[in-house]
C-alpha cells in the first residue's frame, strides 16, 4: 500500500491506472477509522480495481466552536486498517496542499446545504462539498463512497456531483452499529461510559420510528413526536445521566432533504442530539 501526500501524487497514481483500463474507487474519510469505515473500503474492493483512502481532518467542515483541533488523530493505527481491507493508497494531504495560503474558492450548495444538519452548523456542508470537490477532482475516481450514517451529507453531495457534473458515481453503504445499536461513529471516542448508555437512546428512537411504521403509521408529526418521547423519557428516568438535547428530529424526502408529512418508502427519518458537548447522529430510510 502506498501513502501519498500531495494532489499531483494521487492525480499521477489514478492516471496510471485509468490509462490501463483500471476503475478507480475513492473512500473519503477523517481518519480515526472504524468498522464502519471499513464496510466502506471493502464496498470498494470488491467493485473497484484500485482503491484510494483519503484521510484528512478537514478544517472548514467544522465551526468556529467545534472540536477540530480535539478530533482523534491516530494514522498508524488507521493505516493498519485500511491495508489490512485491501485499499492500494493512503491520501493523507496536509491543510496547506488542499488549502493553498489564502485559499478563497469554495463549494456552497444553495438550500441543501441549510437543512438538517447544515442548520445547525451554518458552514459544515459548503466544507464537506469543498473538499469532497477537491478530492474528486484529484482522483477522478468511477466511483466514491459515502456512509447513509451521514444522510443529509449524501444529499449535499449527490446533487453536487450531479449539479458541477462529476462523472463519479456516489455509491451509499448502510450504517455500521455496534452489538447493542448504537452507529459507530469517531465522535463515540469522546463519551463517557453515562454518557454512551445514554446515547444508546438515539438507535432505540430510530428502531421505534421503524416499528411504527411497519405497523402503518405514516404521519410523520406521530414519529417525530414518539423520539421526542423516547428521548425525554431517558432524561428524566436518569436525572443523575448526562442530558440529551435534541437539534432536530425530522422525516424528510432524502434527495431535497425537505420535510414531509406523510411517510412515502425512501423518506428519511433522522435524528442529531448533543450529549453533553458530543453531537450524535442517526438516521434510518423507512420503507
Ligand atoms: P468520517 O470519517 O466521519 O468523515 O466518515 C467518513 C465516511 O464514513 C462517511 O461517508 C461516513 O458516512 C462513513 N461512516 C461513518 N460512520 C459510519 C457507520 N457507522 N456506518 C457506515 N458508514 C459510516
Amino acid at each position: 500500500m502506498q501513502i501519498l501526500h500531495t494532489v499531483s501524487q494521487l492525480r499521477h497514481w489514478s492516471r496510471q491506472h485509468r490509462a490501463a483500463a483500471q476503475t478507480i474507487g475513492l473512500v473519503p474519510t477523517m481518519g480515526a477509522l472504524h468498522a464502519g469505515h471499513a464496510s466502506l473500503i471493502r464496498a470498494a474492493r470488491v467493485s473497484c480495481a484500485q482503491v484510494a483512502v483519503s484521510i484528512f481532518v478537514n478544517p472548514t467542515q467544522f465551526g468556529p466552536h467545534e472540536d477540530y483541533a480535539r478530533y482523534p488523530r491516530s494514522f498508524t493505527a488507521d493505516s493498519a486498517l485500511a491495508q489490512s481491507e485491501g485499499a492500494d493508497v493512503i491520501f493523507a494531504p496536509t491543510v496547506e496542499e488542499l488549502y493553498p495560503s489564502n485559499a478563497s474558492t469554495f463549494v456552497e450548495g444553495e438550500s441543501l446545504t441549510h437543512r438538517l444538519d447544515g442548520a445547525s452548523r451554518p458552514t459544515h456542508f459548503r466544507g464537506v462539498a469543498t473538499v469532497v470537490a477537491k478530492l474528486l477532482i484529484a482522483a477522478e475516481p468511477d466511483r466514491a463512497f459515502f456512509g447513509q450514517k451521514d444522510a443529509a451529507q449524501v444529499s449535499v453531495l449527490r446533487r453536487m456531483v450531479l449539479d458541477l457534473r462529476f462523472a463519479t458515481e456516489i455509491v451509499v453503504c448502510p450504517i455500521v452499529r455496534e452489538p447493542d445499536g448504537l452507529a459507530l461513529s469517531s465522535r463515540n471516542l469522546y463519551l463517557t461510559p453515562s454518557e454512551r448508555a445514554q446515547a444508546l437512546t438515539l438507535s432505540r428512537a430510530i428502531r421505534q420510528a421503524e416499528s411504527l411504521v411497519s405497523t402503518g403509521e405514516r404521519r410523520s408529526a406521530a414519529l417525530i413526536e414518539s423520539a421526542r418521547q423516547i428521548l425525554a423519557a431517558a432524561n428524566s428516568a436518569f436525572p443523575s445521566a448526562p442530558k440529551i438535547r435534541i437539534d432536530y428530529i425530522t422525516v424528510v424526502d432524502w434527495s431535497t432533504l425537505s420535510p414531509v408529512e406523510v411517510v412515502a418508502p425512501g423518506t428519511l427519518f433522522a435524528i442529531a442530539v448533543y450529549i453533553g458537548p458530543t453531537r450524535l447522529i442517526d438516521n434510518t430510510i423507512l420503507a
